[in-house]
């Protein structure tokens, strides 16, 4: 390592609140699949910043919408309309088939809105007594950083001597559509649940699960909340993962790969009147729907689309889970995936996944471990076969070593 590798982390660490823990590496330029760090190594990113660079680094039609845009008028407040906002409308409404949109930064954001707006409607035209709403949510659940969102969470590192916390969640296990018929009550007014568990080690759900959640809900006049910031917009080889199983929410959370990793954008998208419920003054955000957030939005959706990149995910994604699953290596418990949202878990004899994840950034992988014993992987959505192929022996080399 240089000094100035050394430099970077150790600044980072002496100023910086330790509430994280990288890999040690430091980047400095991205492009495609590809990221180098300061001593100009190159690696496959694997990460893509938790699905948010899906369309690839510094992606040229995105970065020109945003340097375009940024040259004209960055925000105006919702004080005033802007030239992009409709538009933005327009498009990501077209593109999901939504009705109503609203516009936030963040995905915890989005998270939140979408509780104050299904509680509100809970109040308004669900007819639940006032201050009596109750949403469910499921158990190792990952939904975002902020209190009212870590106050459901089931991880005791995420809630730790965060609270007090905010009353009206039930927990139930994920996967388990009889646990969600048993919690529904007639003051259930939604229920808030990711269509693949990421941040859980990428655990995707029984067949059938979400039609027979889909029927519950309906038939308990309850909503359907999905939260597809990370499954959302290709990452799982179809546009929004609902789509697997044939079924559609009602309310569906967007961020991440919205803005392809320029920029923080997130939504809340309703087809129904939840949204509807909300007046003027009764929920806001300085920078939520601004002109700069929704032309670099505009171009991350329609290079998703005229550049074929979930038909990509879809088809590069088989590839990568093959061949993971081709591997024989006694270090590796159950390799499980949909599109280009993958994970191994390793047996937790052959060692703590971040050791497997080191072995890989000095072969030229980022990959990050997720808790102790997987190793999750998520490369841009416009990888090609062979770099697919160059991953896969890279993984293969390093899967049938032990670091235990
Ligand atoms: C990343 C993520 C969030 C939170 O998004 P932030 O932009 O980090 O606030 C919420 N839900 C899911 C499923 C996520 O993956």
């Amino acid at each position: 390592m240089s000094s100035s590798v050394i430099d970077f982390i150790a600044t980072e660490a002496r100023f910086g609140a330790r509430n994280y823990e990288p890999i040690g590496v430091v980047l400095s330029r991205g492009e495609g699949v590809w990221v180098w760090d300061t001593e100009g190594n190159r690696y496959l990113d694997c990460l893509s910043a938790y699905s948010a660079v899906s369309q690839g680094h510094c992606h040229p039609k995105i970065l020109a919408a945003m340097v375009e845009q940024a040259h004209r008028l960055t925000l105006t407040s919702r004080a005033f309309h802007n030239d992009q906002l409709a538009l933005f409308y327009e498009e990501i409404a077209a593109l999901t088939g939504s009705h109503k949109v609203l516009p936030m930064n963040s995905g915890a954001e989005a998270v939140e809105s979408a509780i104050k707006s299904v509680r509100k409607w809970g109040y308004e035209v669900k007819g639940v007594p006032d201050g009596q709403a109750e949403i469910i949510v499921c158990a190792n659940n990952f939904h975002g950083r902020t209190l009212g969102v870590v106050g459901f969470s089931t991880d005791p590192e995420t809630r730790g001597h965060f609270g007090p916390f905010a009353p009206g969640f039930k927990v139930i296990p994920f996967g388990d559509a009889p646990a969600l018929a048993g919690a529904i009550t007639p003051n259930t007014v939604a229920f808030l649940v990711e269509p693949i568990q990421g941040e859980a080690g990428v655990v995707i759900p029984p067949a059938g699960y979400f039609t027979e959640v889909r029927e519950l809900c309906t038939a308990n006049n309850v909503m359907l909340v999905l939260d597809e910031i990370q499954t959302g917009l290709g990452r799982t080889g179809k546009l929004l993962a609902e789509q697997h199983e044939g079924i559609e929410a009602d309310v569906t959370l967007l961020g991440k790969a919205l803005s392809g990793g320029f920029y923080p954008v997130s939504a809340v998208l309703s087809n129904n009147d939840v949204l509807g419920t909300l007046r003027p003054g009764q929920h806001g955000s300085t920078f939520g729907g601004n002109p700069l957030a929704c032309a670099v939005a505009r171009a991350a959706m329609r290079v998703l689309v005229e550049e074929g990149m979930i038909e990509n995910a879809a088809r590069q994604g088989a590839r990568f889970l093959e061949g993971l699953k081709d591997i024989r290596a006694n270090t590796i418990r159950e390799v499980r995936g949909r599109g280009l949202m993958l994970a191994v878990e390793l047996h937790p004899e052959a060692g703590r996944a971040r050791r497997y994840c080191e072995a890989l950034q000095a072969k030229g992988i980022l990959a990050k471990d997720t808790h102790e014993h997987t190793i999750r992987i998520a490369p841009p959505l416009v990888i090609t076969s062979d770099q697919v192929d160059w991953a896969l022996e890279r993984f293969a080399a390093i899967l049938t070593q032990d670091f235990s």
